[in-house]
């Protein structure tokens, strides 16, 4: 027995007691202990009565006061009513956080109840499927996602793998749908847009296809001289050096083509950890001119090297050499015979600049866009005589953005080609 009700109870006797012993007195104890009884039933019930009032306006009223036993349990209800409220307030923050989730989701989230009518969904259903919160809610999701294919596969009850079909808002977007079935025979749908995965897909299969492609006309041709070579060693000892010449030129190209494609693989694999060591950018430049002059032999360029300024970059000595070599032996390889080659280093607005600028055969417009894509050449011919992969230009896209730059091509056919490499203030060490 709870020791507040005890003490009521012991409180009643009492006061029964007492008025049968004070009634004694006057010879009226019972009349004595009825009015005791009466003023406990009417003090008992005056309470119940604030309690009821409190209880049908419980929202705008406080709770009432309440002596001895009543005040106790007023008290409890007030304890109870906090409790309450700081639940309400709990479950409230929580179902606040899981909208603001799903709100910030790129995937678009659709509930089902079991008729196949939308109970709940989320922002992105709205530019991915067309479904919108709350406008139609309790549609039928035939209504709105009308592919046969999708109410194929949600009438299957396998959904073990996922479909994947056109976005009904954005046909150009591939969405990838998944249906997972929950409680009280509501159905959860995930939209997920995968029309970047494709793409990569097809890049990635597109350059498998061209790497093994560049791999064997080489291959081709060194096993079409080895067969020759087999079944007939030519006596003339000059025709037998063309064929080793070429031989060995096939094998360089070969060389050329697994170095650039490891240097790419390198690069898009390794993390930038390495980034942040001051690269002395005058003697790179000077050393990398040095070896232009060398590629440019014979065809008497006209390189000249302007460092503008002694500031420096922090960043990764090997990319950075190989950024601006790349460019450099494009403009040589590019250029015909007595053409001008400039090297610049500078500094505009706190940024450090690397110009490159040739008086070459130039690139028609609707080519540059391209230019830093794998294996694209403006003519095959042209960059395959003077050694090239088609690689140059990704690699250098790649170190440029590793070291949070960015890169300008402009051309001007028959006029020359502008490359240009800027680096962001972070980057720049002054001296
Ligand atoms: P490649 O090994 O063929 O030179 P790159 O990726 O370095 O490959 O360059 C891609 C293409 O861009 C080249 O094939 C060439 O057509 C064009 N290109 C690059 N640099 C120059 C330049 N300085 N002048 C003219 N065309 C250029």
């Amino acid at each position: 027995m709870h020791p507040q009700f005890q003490r009521e109870l012991w409180l009643l006797v009492f006061l029964i007691f007492f008025a049968a012993i004070v009634g004694s007195a006057f010879d009226l104890s019972m009349l004595f202990v009825n009015l005791v009884l009466l003023a406990y039933i009417i003090f008992t019930f005056l309470n119940i009565s604030k309690l009821h009032r409190w209880l049908l306006h419980r929202k705008n009223e406080p709770l009432p006061e309440g002596r001895g036993y009543w005040g106790e349990i007023f008290h409890e209800l007030f304890l109870m009513e906090k409790k309450h409220a700081k639940n309400k307030l709990t479950l409230s923050e929580t179902i606040l956080r899981f909208q603001d989730a799903t709100t910030a989701l790129p995937d678009a989230m659709i509930i089902l109840n079991k008729h196949q009518q939308i109970d709940w969904s989320n922002n992105a259903a709205e530019s991915l499927v067309g479904v919108r919160n709350p406008e139609d809610t309790q549609q039928p999701i035939s209504n709105l996602i009308r592919a046969p294919e999708f109410m194929k596969y949600l009438n299957r009850k396998d959904y073990s793998k996922a479909l994947t079909m056109p976005s009904p808002e954005q046909p150009t977007k591939q969405l990838a749908v998944q249906i997972i079935p929950y409680v009280k025979q509501q159905t959860l749908i995930i939209c997920r847009d995968v029309s970047h995965i494709n793409k990569l897909e097809e890049m990635r299969s597109s350059f498998v296809a061209n790497a093994s492609h560049e791999l064997r006309s080489p291959i081709t041709v060194i096993s079409g001289y080895l067969e020759t070579l087999q079944h007939h060693l030519p006596d003339n000892p000059e025709k037998l050096a063309k064929i080793i010449n070429n031989m060995y030129d096939q094998s360089k190209r070969m060389e050329r083509l697994v170095t650039d494609l490891l240097a790419l693989s390198k690069l898009e694999t390794r993390p930038t950890d390495q980034h942040d060591n001051e690269v002395e950018i005058p003697a790179l430049l000077t050393a990398i001119k040095e070896s232009a002059i060398i590629l440019s032999d014979n065809k008497k360029h006209n390189i000249e090297l302007n460092i503008k300024t002694k500031s420096n970059i922090s960043g990764n000595y090997e990319e950075l050499y190989s950024l601006f070599s790349n460019l450099v032996n494009n403009a040589v390889r590019y250029t015909p015979n007595k053409g001008h080659i400039s090297i610049l280093w500078e500094e505009i607005d706190k940024q450090m600049v690397f110009t490159v600028t040739d008086s070459g055969h130039g690139i028609p417009k609707q080519h540059i866009p391209h230019l830093t894509e794998r294996f694209y050449r403006v003519n095959i011919d042209r960059s395959r005589e003077s050694g090239g992969t088609g690689l140059g230009l990704a690699i250098v896209k790649h170190i440029v953005e590793r070291h949070d730059g960015r890169l300008e091509i402009s051309s001007k056919i028959n006029v020359g080609s502008t490359f240009r490499c800027i680096f962001p203030t972070t980057r720049l060490i002054k001296h």
